[in-house]
């Protein structure tokens, strides 16, 4: 397993691009092979994002009573989970939010709704204005997560009022999707992530792991992100919360989510593989080796509807691996639409 581990990373800093089985047979690693997989992916890393590690915060900006049925998520309103419902936030308290995200050193600031998505409407109209105001008020690069998107036009129209990234995770493999969520398809995820590459924004897709989805299909979840070519890959840790569906899902060992991490970044070897939900709670001390394993991008803050750790302790934790974030960084954000 060491000299294939080793041929990989050699192929991920040449450019070139590991197939399905060659990250299925990565997926395979356990013991002392798991800590030769993480010092390559550190290399790779390393090859490509030198010492910085990008980072970014997100804000609920519309919470629960959704229609979507996505057996993660607290939010949902056919799960019947106890959290904070409320309407869409108003522009003074987002720009003070995004203001706060800038404080604690995040590049990006995304908004999130828990909605189906947005269609032509009074909804669009409210997040277009909110984005024009946070593009302007210029705390940070404006970020969003606001669902599936309906036509081409919506997307060309957010990019317009000033939206740089929009997230849009595929969430899993397309084998185990329909085990996770069937009140929208794969496709539907697909074509707005197409809608939102062609209006120019830049694309954040990754997924959740510890669903009950097996190793092969965390693989097909990689190659996927491969085909759409997506700028920044955040990759979440199941945390089962109390009444949804997956409550009673067993957590990850923190080695294996190490070694996700890892194939993932051998996988999408330039790509900005950013660690977020879940990482505090399974990861636990291990917290550190996420960057030695391959990430390059971590989301600090709180998450939707659980909290993150202080921030101050993301970047002493940074500062003490001797890498750098963007605020002990001179050079340019790495992260700029073309
Ligand atoms: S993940 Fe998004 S779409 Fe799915 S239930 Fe939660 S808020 Fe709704």
């Amino acid at each position: 397993m060491r000299d294939f581990i080793r041929e990989m990373e050699t192929k991920a800093i040449e450019g070139g691009r590991l197939s399905y089985d060659e990250g299925c047979r990565l997926m395979t690693a356990e013991g002392p092979d798991v800590m030769d997989l993480m010092s390559s992916a550190n290399r790779v890393r390393i090859h490509y994002y030198g010492d910085r590690i990008n980072l970014c915060s997100i804000v609920n900006a519309k919470s629960g009573a959704c229609s979507e049925n996505c057996s993660f998520c607290s939010q949902s309103s056919l799960h019947g989970t106890d959290i904070a419902t409320y309407p869409l936030m108003d522009t003074d308290r987002l720009k003070h939010a995004a203001k706060e995200a800038a404080d604690n050193n995040a590049e990006a600031f995304g908004l999130v709704a828990a909605w189906w998505g947005l269609r032509e409407g009074p909804d669009l109209e409210a997040m277009l204005e909110r984005i024009r105001a946070l593009a302007a008020a210029g705390h940070t690069r404006t970020d969003a997560s606001l669902g599936i998107i309906d036509t081409q036009e919506i997307a060309y129209k957010l990019k317009e009022a000033g939206l740089e990234y929009y997230n849009h995770n595929l969430e899993t493999a397309r084998s185990y999707f329909s085990k996770i969520c069937s009140t929208h398809t794969y496709e539907d995820r697909l074509r707005t992530i197409e809608y939102c590459k062609k209006a120019g924004m830049g694309i954040c897709s990754g997924g959740i792991f510890g669903m009950g989805e097996s190793r092969d299909q965390r693989v097909e979840l990689a190659v996927a992100l491969q085909d759409l070519d997506v700028d920044v890959v955040p990759l979440n840790f199941l945390h089962a919360l109390p009444d949804t569906p997956l409550e009673d899902q067993p957590p990850l060992r923190p080695m294996e989510i190490l070694k996700i991490i890892a194939v993932f970044r051998l996988m999408l070897p330039s790509k900005d593989i950013m660690t977020a939900g879940g990482r505090e709670v399974h990861l636990r001390d291990l917290q550190s080796w996420m960057f030695m394993a391959g990430a390059s991008h971590t989301l600090v803050g709180n998450y939707l509807t659980t909290s993150g750790r202080k921030s101050e302790d993301d970047l002493k934790m940074i500062e003490d691996l001797d890498l750098k974030h963007a605020s002990s960084c001179h050079e340019q954000p790495l992260l700029q639409v073309q």
